[in-house]
């Protein structure tokens, strides 16, 4: 990144810094003081400013609202105690935004005003950063369609936003959840692989089914026969049985998960077999029945590794033993820790510095 991008800053006079209490955050309710906006228009990004987080006003005709020309990222900002700030695979979440911009017919955004972009708003924003064990800034890249017309049809122009919140660490209980054999996420040939908005808008009916029924969420099936395991909620899902690591193939129905493919990259570091391909949900049942089954879990930035304690099927709910000190989960949620927070190398150049 030789170019300098010169991007005004408008401070707040307001910050709410003072008022963050770590210890009764809720995940997504809290947000720093700053944002990046950069609007789209006659063919081009215009100039990027970073502004007080606050309201946007639109078009009662937005047509992101009314047709979901709608697409977001989700990443997380360290800090180390010395107080160094680190992002975690940037590109790749960029590389994941410009594949959810082209499903939706939404313009691209280049590596520099990418990364420039989210570099000046998280120094401006550095003492939201929480340097607590398992805290971190969750970083909210979005982009939407801003034509005020209700044709269907790509939007011409568009607004792409950064906006920030401090995490707090939190004790993730193990998850109940549940095969769906119902309602589908999405479909092959979907754009169940893409972050839209309208995936998850979609889910929350069945989710609210499952919730209501004493699960957290669902492991969501195949949308063609309901046989194969698609993903857990909003979260990649991998189970370890008899020693090997198996996870879904990606797919257009499924989301290509950063922490999937960092989870995956360590267990072959480690010499574990890992296998990525179909499977299936009497797969997962017979070797929990023949005790073969050993750890099964979700993964995504949001809680990095989420354990799966109890899954449910066809009315019946099948117990997982708790994982122990030493299950792969616990080895490799410790292991991702340590590299990013710098207490361990970082052998794939993972790590961006601020
Ligand atoms: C974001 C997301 C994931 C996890 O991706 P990460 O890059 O690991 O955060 C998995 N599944 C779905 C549906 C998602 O939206």
């Amino acid at each position: 990144m030789a170019l300098t991008l010169d991007i005004p800053t408008q401070r707040t006079t307001a910050s709410t810094l003072p008022q963050l209490d770590l210890s009764r955050l809720e995940f997504g309710q809290t947000f720093s003081d700053h944002m990046l906006v950069v609007d789209y228009h006659d063919g081009s990004w215009q100039q990027p400013r970073i502004v007080p987080y606050g309201p946007f006003e639109v078009s009662p005709a937005n047509s992101a609202l009314h047709y979901g020309q709608a697409i977001f990222e989700g990443m997380k900002a360290y800090k180390n105690s010395e107080g160094a700030i680190t992002l975690f695979r940037p590109l790749d979440n960029l590389r994941r935004l410009n594949l959810s911009a082209e499903r939706m017919c939404m313009p691209a955004v280049p590596e520099e005003l990418f990364m420039q972009g989210l570099l000046q708003l998280i120094r401006v924003d550095a003492e939201w950063v929480p340097n607590a064990p398992g805290t971190s800034l969750y970083i909210r890249p979005f982009m939407f369609a801003t034509d005020g017309m209700l044709g269907v049809r790509p939007s011409s122009t568009y607004r792409f936003v950064i906006i920030t919140c401090p995490v707090a660490a939190f004790f993730n209980k193990p998850l109940r959840v549940r095969f769906e054999e119902k309602y589908v996420r999405s479909a092959e040939g979907g754009a169940g692989f893409a972050k839209n908005a309208g995936n998850y808008g979609a889910a929350m009916y069945p989710t609210k089914l499952a919730q209501q029924d004493g699960y957290n969420q669902l492991l969501w099936t195949d949308a063609s026969e309901h046989r194969f395991i698609e993903e857990s909620g909003t979260m990649n899902v991998m189970f370890v049985v008899d020693g090997r690591l198996i996870t879904p193939a990606v797919s257009s129905s499924i989301l290509d998960g950063i922490t999937r493919k960092s989870v995956l990259q360590l267990a072959r570091d480690w010499g574990m077999t890992v296998e990525e391909r179909k499977v299936s949900s009497v797969e997962i049942l017979e070797a929990q029945a023949n005790g073969t089954l050993q750890e099964a879990f979700g993964v995504g930035t949001a809680v990095t590794i989420a354990p799966i304690a109890v899954i449910g099927y066809r009315g019946q709910d099948f117990e997982l033993l708790p994982l122990s000190d030493d299950s792969f989960a616990r080895r490799v949620s410790a292991a991702l820790t340590d590299i990013r927070v710098g207490s361990a190398p970082d052998e794939h150049n993972w790590m961006v510095s601020i």
